[in-house]
């Protein structure tokens, strides 16, 4: 059938590091980079994304129809849905997934908790599931985040720090998903890498993070929050640019061994990594915004608030000295930099002179959304 020979033709390895990548959540902000970065490569790359409506649906199809025209073809389904998945398996033997899909964003734990447990533990689960009884095995690389460090931590945040105080059910979810790592590993000899992603932005990102929005609204005149700490303290991130966080994951990818399917007989001998992805640099956001009005030539309406204690951090801040040493991972974008591209993107990508109403553009079609 014509999906199966889409399917395979997409997953097909023409010359690149010799992968065939699963990438799960590809309509994503990283999944999108990632998938045409593989492609580009010549390595093979199948999307899977089930276009959830958490954020502009728009903006995921217009994703999915920059990497369709790359070569990457993205099936719609679920990672919670096991047929599908073995489908996909018993088509194509990927030699790695990349697994990127989940239910993101800290706040909106409160308003959906049960979108976090279903992607970000059971659609876990049953993907190694699958993956666990594919043949080969896949390696596995995925994506878990900053937040794991919580409340605990001093920083910078380093890999041997503790993590058993998460400030948000996000954060939880991905925690678990590092324990659940390990019990796959141990148990059925998985090889899984997983990342920790410190506040990624740029090109294509994410309607729901602060500079994305920041930058609307700052184009609209609406009034902009900066949130700081109950010590009027600063509140700070250390953001990544995409571009070098696409350049950790395909490390990750390169260097990952192969599972060993071991079942349990060689205890240990399948790999188990967690790396930082960070840029080692935090700026407080009052700083971003600085830099933003700079950009885009308008003052911000600028208020500055008590954090509420809604499942934010204070500071995060990558030590990347492990991901430094094993895969060669070197961020070299500065803030400055990294967002005027974003910003350059954003103008071309909406028309933001016409305030209420912008234009999305994607290949299919131009509609007005409002
Ligand atoms: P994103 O929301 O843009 O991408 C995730 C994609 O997964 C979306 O397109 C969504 O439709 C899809 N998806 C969600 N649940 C799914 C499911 N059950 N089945 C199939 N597809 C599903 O987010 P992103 O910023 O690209 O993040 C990618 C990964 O990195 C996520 O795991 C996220 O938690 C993690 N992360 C991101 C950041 C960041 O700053 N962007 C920081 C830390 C960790």
């Amino acid at each position: 059938p014509v999906w199966e020979r889409r399917v395979r033709s997409s997953a097909r390895v023409r010359s690149g590091n010799g992968l065939s990548v699963l990438v799960t959540g590809a309509a994503g902000f990283v999944g999108m980079h990632v998938s045409s970065m593989l492609k580009r490569r010549g390595d093979g790359v199948l999307g899977l994304d089930n276009f959830n409506n958490y954020y502009d649906i728009g903006l995921k199809r217009s994703r999915k129809a920059l990497i369709e025209r790359a070569g990457v073809f993205v099936v719609e389904g679920d990672i919670n849905d096991p047929a599908l998945l073995r489908k996909l398996f018993d088509v194509v033997a990927f030699t790695h997934v990349m697994h990127l899909a989940a239910q993101a964003g800290v706040r909106y734990a409160m308003q959906n908790p049960s979108s976090y447990v279903n992607s970000n533990i059971a659609g876990f689960v049953n993907l190694l599931e699958v993956c666990k009884s594919a043949n080969p095995q896949p390696a596995i690389v995925w994506a878990s985040s900053s937040s794991v460090y919580g409340l605990n931590s001093k920083v910078p945040f380093s890999e041997k720090d503790r993590t058993d105080h998460p400030a948000s059910l996000y954060a939880a979810t991905k925690k678990a998903g590092e324990e659940i790592a390990h019990t796959y590993n141990h148990i059925y000899g998985l090889s899984i890498t997983g990342l920790r992603f410190f506040t990624v932005y740029g090109p294509w990102g994410r309607p729901d993070m602060a500079y994305f929005f920041f930058t609307k609204d700052i184009l609209k005149g609406n009034p902009i929050t900066i949130f700081e700490a109950a010590n009027h303290g600063t509140v700070a991130r250390d953001f990544t640019y995409i571009d070098d966080v696409v350049k950790g994951c395909l490390a990750a990818l390169d260097t990952a061994k192969k599972s060993t399917g071991s079942g349990g007989k060689k205890k240990g001998s399948a790999q188990l990594r967690i790396f930082n992805l960070g840029n080692t640099s935090p700026v407080p956001v009052s700083k971003l915004v600085s830099i933003l009005e700079k950009l885009l030539k308008v003052k911000a309406r600028r208020r500055v608030l008590p954090m509420p204690r809604n499942g934010d951090v204070q500071f995060t801040h990558a030590n990347i000295s492990l991901a430094q040493k094993e895969l060669g991972y070197k961020p070299s974008t500065d803030l400055e930099t990294g967002l005027k591209n974003f910003v350059k993107w954003y103008l071309s990508y909406y028309d933001s002179k016409k305030s209420a109403c912008y234009r999305v553009y994607n290949s299919q079609q131009r509609s007005l959304e409002i």
